[in-house]
């Protein structure tokens, strides 16, 4: 960072939740595109876990930056200090609201290229959740127009699901493996979804952000290999571990039983899982707005990983853990990897 050229380089990007969830994924991206990447990272309020992350971060090459993107004048001098032209906001569900803040600094800023609001799953103005799903994409809603009609260059990473077995109560089920007891699968278990892997959803965007192509679009994340129902999924993973499993049925009304509890953040993940298992809503639409670009369409040459690869990965994490604790792996039940190791991630 202290080289007299940084300032020359092109495509400074700021991340924003890097010890995050998908800010992590999207950072590590950054930094293998060889972009100069800086994190802003709230000093105060970091868990060991995340910490871990920042350092982690840092050790490949990220500058971090300490601060709140709620405290505007510091955001603006971080914006011109650092000449930042793309801007990448990863904060969670309940922060979707601090984003206006960064939107009225890069507004006054004026130099920022691409920004990228939090988004990272459905396409929110086409989706349509129960509550308290509803409530997030309001949220989300707003700070699209907000950013619209601020004329900022934008673009909406809609990357669909992340590869993992989809559990209805867990915002993060690519940091837990598949079922090893028993499946619970939505309705009839034959609506169809998206899974694509981390590694993948911060490749894309990392591609879609210095592409003219992608500037005031959504990108949706469509990738025909990873199309699959849960029915699929559970007897792929059943073919990774070499045994089938029993299968149990969370009906519709389960999943709105969940919702109507509102526990945050898991009564938001049933009714987003009732949304895509029942509802349909990553398929139950046509790409036919002006607006819409697909990551296929856009880079036909580059593949992506596919489930089986992704549930392979999970595999070989439960034979290194049961060689780790001497026990049959047939005999633990969800096994939790640890957040905080990097290579724990897939
Ligand atoms: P996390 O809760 O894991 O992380 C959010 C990060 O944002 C934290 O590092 C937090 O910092 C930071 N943050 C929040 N507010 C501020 C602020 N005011 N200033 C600076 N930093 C801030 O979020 P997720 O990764 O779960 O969610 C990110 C996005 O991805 C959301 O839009 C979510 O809907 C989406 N998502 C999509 C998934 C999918 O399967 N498609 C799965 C999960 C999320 P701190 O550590 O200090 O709190």
């Amino acid at each position: 960072g202290s080289s007299p050229n940084v300032l020359e380089e092109s495509g400074r990007t700021l991340v924003i939740g890097s010890g995050g969830f998908m800010g992590r994924l999207v950072t590590e991206a950054s930094l293998d595109s060889g972009r100069p990447t800086y994190i802003l990272v709230r000093s105060s309020l970091n868990s060991p876990s995340k910490a871990s992350t920042i350092k982690f971060l840092q050790d490949r090459g990220a500058t971090v930056i300490y601060g709140s993107i709620t405290d505007k004048e510091f955001m603006e001098k971080v914006l011109r200090d650092h000449k930042i032209e793309v801007v990448i906001s990863a904060v969670g569900g309940g922060s979707i609201l601090d984003q206006f803040n960064l939107i009225e600094t890069i507004k006054n800023v004026d130099t920022v290229k691409r920004f990228l609001p939090s988004e990272f799953g459905h396409d929110i103005d086409r989706a349509d959740p129960v509550e308290p799903g509803l409530s997030m994409y309001e949220q989300k809603r707003k700070i699209r127009r907000q950013i619209e009609k601020c004329g900022i260059p934008y673009t909406y990473i809609c990357c669909n699901s992340i590869a993992a077995w989809p559990y209805h109560d867990n915002t993060h089920p690519a940091d837990v493996l598949p079922p090893l007891d028993r499946f619970k699968i939505y309705g009839d278990g034959t609506v169809k979804a998206y899974f694509v892997a981390g590694t993948d959803i911060g490749k894309f965007t990392m591609m879609s952000l210095e592409d003219d192509r992608t500037l005031n679009k959504t990108v949706h994340f469509q990738p025909p290999s990873n199309l699959l129902n849960m029915n699929e999924m559970a007897s792929l993973w059943e073919e990774k571990i070499g045994r089938t499993l029993p299968r149990v049925t969370i009906t519709e009304e389960d999943l709105l039983q969940m919702a109507k509890e509102m526990r945050i953040p898991q009564s938001v993940v049933a009714a987003l899982t009732h949304d895509i298992f029942i509802n349909g809503c990553q398929i139950n639409f046509s790409l036919d707005k002006p607006t819409d670009v697909e990551v296929c369409s856009l880079y036909p040459d580059t593949p992506f990983r596919t489930i089986n690869e992704c549930f392979e990965d999970f595999a070989k994490k439960i034979f290194d853990n049961a060689k780790a604790v001497s026990k049959p792996a047939a005999s633990n039940n969800a096994i939790f990897v640890p957040t905080a190791k990097p290579e724990a991630l897939p």
